[in-house]
């Protein structure tokens, strides 16, 4: 690139990348965030201060080597600066699209009060794309094969991150999901206009080209207990997730138009049932939508809501903004689209009309009071405030717990009160030995990273305890 601008230029104003425009968007699942080209990537890259204590990879729970990678950018050596990437995350066109960077790496970026932090989440997605349209990714090297195996339960985040470990140490690795279609949320719960379709399938395929054995419409628990697994493999990984939708126990929950974030983020994404009718999945929004909750599976349950085309998509939350755990980019882009929010109030019953289908939504303003467990402030309701929305359909959206099945047919694995495997946090460790889980299963609803963290944690453990054995 000509005129490149030489390192460090702190000042520059940080660039969010482009993004597709909000009345555009609203018509179609095509990726929101185009994010950059070369030269905005070198000149993003050239703010960085390369700091020699490297906040923002200690921030990072898989500790990506940020400023060396922002450097190589810099200094446009996209294939070096994707191998350097990949030293420590497999997953980067993933995590570059949709982690948290504002609570971990660009949170702790020293720039971030005076000139805004280097858009590291921006230019890791760029380089990962680069880097993957120009045939400079190569699977990493495996070592020889150990005769150790292992089996991985589910093929979300945290089983990736474990079976691309274990695999490149020589172990071999079976992923068994219950699904069509591997990547976990990443494929079913998370829309393509935020995560393409392909940038999932293109990382999972890396693993089968490092020898990881994949196998889908396996639900462990069902077709094969865990039990009959521990006879043909030495150690198990459970990443089973947390897709079981939590119930708002409102009167009319049952009625025709409400659904659980799960089932409609599931019909959407999953079975793309945007494309009805070419394709077989159908789907009913109506004129009016309502979407309740205020984390990432309400942003996204209302923004898919919108592009199927109602006349409006009311979001209720019963906090306020700042208590909202959606990132905020997903907040901003809702809100950009034209959701309207509707803080501090919930939904308290669902009226039907005669033919069972949902009509309005009865519903109350909230104040927050002193804070509960969580730390944030109570939502108390304000008597007399109950008002009323119309609606033809509703989504729940306010909350998953850990998928059960495995829980209720594996004899001696200890679950806590939310039905989560209770785990050693430093190794993964179950209480049933060569038993491992880790992600959502233990955590109960985190993030893709800390879903990765588990896996490589629990990676090193098992790698521990098949080699005890080899030796
Ligand atoms: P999952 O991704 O849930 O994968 C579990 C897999 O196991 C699934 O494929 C499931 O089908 C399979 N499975 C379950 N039971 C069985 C069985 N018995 N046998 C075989 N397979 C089984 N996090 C972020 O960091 N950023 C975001 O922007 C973000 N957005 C989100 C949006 C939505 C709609 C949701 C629901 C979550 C979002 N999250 C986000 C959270 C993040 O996706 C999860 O924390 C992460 O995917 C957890 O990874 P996991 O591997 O533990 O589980
Ligand atoms: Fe660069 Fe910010 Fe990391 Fe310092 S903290 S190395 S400026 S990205």
């Amino acid at each position: 690139m000509e005129n490149k601008p030489k390192k460090p230029t702190p000042s520059i104003k940080q660039n969010h990348g482009r993004h597709q425009d909000p009345v555009a968007r609203r018509s179609n699942f095509d990726e929101v965030a185009l994010g950059f080209g070369l030269e905005e990537a070198v000149t993003e890259a050239a703010r960085c201060l390369n700091c020699k204590n490297k906040p923002c990879e200690l921030a990072c729970p898989v500790n990506v080597r940020i400023p060396e990678f922002v450097d190589l950018v810099h200094k446009e050596d996209l294939g070096a600066a994707a191998s350097k990437i990949f030293e420590t995350s497999l997953f980067p066109a993933i995590c570059g699209r949709v982690c948290p960077q504002e609570t971990y790496c660009e949170a702790a970026c020293v720039l971030k009060d005076r000139f805004g932090p280097v858009s590291i989440g921006r230019l890791e997605r760029f380089t990962a794309d680069y880097a993957r349209k120009n045939g400079l990714i190569k699977p990493p090297a495996c070592a020889p094969d150990t005769g150790r195996k292992v089996a991985c339960v589910g093929s979300g985040p945290t089983s990736l991150a474990v079976a691309a470990e274990l695999r490149k140490l020589g172990h071999a690795v079976t992923v068994f999901e219950a699904l069509h279609e591997f990547g976990g949320v990443l494929s079913y719960g998370i829309p393509t206009f935020r995560l393409p379709r392909e940038v999932v399938r293109f990382e999972v395929d890396m693993l089968r080209k490092m020898g990881v054995r994949l196998l889908k419409n396996v639900m462990v628990g069902k077709s094969i207990t865990i039990d009959e697994l521990k006879k043909d493999f030495d150690v198990i990984y459970i990443g089973s997730g947390a897709g079981l939708p939590t119930p708002m126990n409102a009167p009319g929950e049952d009625l025709v138009g409400v659904y659980s974030s799960n089932e409609f983020l599931t019909r959407v994404n999953l079975m793309e049932a945007y494309k009805f009718p070419a394709v077989d999945t159908p789907y009913y929004v109506g004129k009016r939508v309502v979407v309740v909750g205020g984390g990432n599976t309400a942003m996204d349950s209302a923004r898919c809501a919108m592009r199927l085309k109602p006349e409006r998509v009311t979001l209720l939350y019963r906090r306020t903004r700042a208590e909202m755990p959606a990132r905020g980019e997903e907040v901003e882009n809702a809100m950009e689209e034209g959701i309207k929010f509707e803080f501090l109030t919930a939904p308290v019953e669902l009226e039907g009309d005669e033919k069972g289908r949902l009509k309005r939504v009865k519903c109350v303003r909230m104040e927050l009071g002193a804070p509960d467990a969580s730390g944030r402030r109570r939502p108390v309701p304000q008597k007399g405030s109950e008002f009323y929305i119309e609606a033809d359909s509703l989504v729940v959206a306010i909350g998953q717990s850990p998928n059960p099945v495995i829980q209720q047919t594996t004899a001696g694995l200890s679950v806590n009160k939310w039905g989560g495997i209770i785990t050693e946090e430093a190794t993964g460790k179950t209480s049933l030995d060569g038993i491992y889980a880790g992600g959502d299963v233990v955590r109960g609803g985190a993030t893709v990273l800390l879903a990765m963290k588990d896996g490589k944690a629990a990676a090193r453990a098992i790698h521990e305890k098949l080699s005890a054995k080899v030796n």
